[in-house]
């Protein structure tokens, strides 16, 4: 049997559009920094030590908000978490607020809500399956479900750095999500003729 690409009620919220976005996201990215002691390929060229990171009280401020809403956080989304000096204490914050049946990651990029379509495969999270095991649904429905954060409080539609959508250092996170901006960049990233340029060349599977 087939495989859909994610769960029947986010493939709902793709197809009808806007206003019926959960009133938190269910994963969000907190990208608390953008350094990175790595150059992979497939991300940068060079080892990066700008110094962008997410100041403290800013992230302490995101997690107050979101931390009884939100299901999963991955901190990290282009950046390397691991080389902040701080790491750990963002981790125990943020593991303090937490509802005991969230998850803590920084495996990112690669997940359960964004099967992505490498060539004639997919990885669904764990995996490479051919494409033929998959229905395909074009819509995407990342923004309904999911948010990401930089490390200077600029909210994105998504983690594959979908349009900007605002910044949470002077608002909640919870006025952004459910404002009209973001409730038309979510009818948009699925109507042919006004998606952002970003998404018309999105790799994600579901979009
Ligand atoms: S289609 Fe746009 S909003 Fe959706 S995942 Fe791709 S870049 Fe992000």
């Amino acid at each position: 049997m087939k495989n859909y690409t994610n769960n029947s009620f986010s493939h709902m919220q793709a197809l009808i559009g806007g206003h019926v976005s959960l009133k938190y996201p269910q994963k969000l990215y907190l990208d608390i920094t953008q350094d990175c002691n790595m150059n992979c390929i497939m991300c940068r060229d060079k080892i990066t030590a700008s110094g962008k990171t997410m100041n403290l009280d800013l992230f302490k401020k995101i997690v107050d908000e979101t931390a009884s809403y939100v299901s999963s956080y991955s901190l990290f989304n282009w950046g390397e978490p691991l080389i902040l000096k701080d790491f750990r204490e963002r981790v125990e914050y943020l593991g303090s607020k937490k509802r005991k049946d969230a998850t803590i990651d920084n495996e990112g990029m690669f997940n359960d809500l964004y099967p992505t379509k490498i060539g004639d495969y997919v990885w669904d999270g764990n995996d490479y399956c051919h494409v033929s095991n998959y229905f395909i649904d074009r819509n995407c429905n990342a923004p309904f479900v999911s948010a990401s954060i930089g490390y200077n409080g600029d909210i994105y539609l998504c983690c594959n750095v979908g349009d900007l959508v605002d910044n949470v250092n002077e608002k909640s996170f919870f006025e952004i999500w459910s404002g009209e901006r973001y409730d038309t960049l979510r009818k948009d990233v699925n109507n042919v003729n006004l998606m952002p340029d970003r998404c018309k060349n999105c790799a994600w599977f579901n979009r």
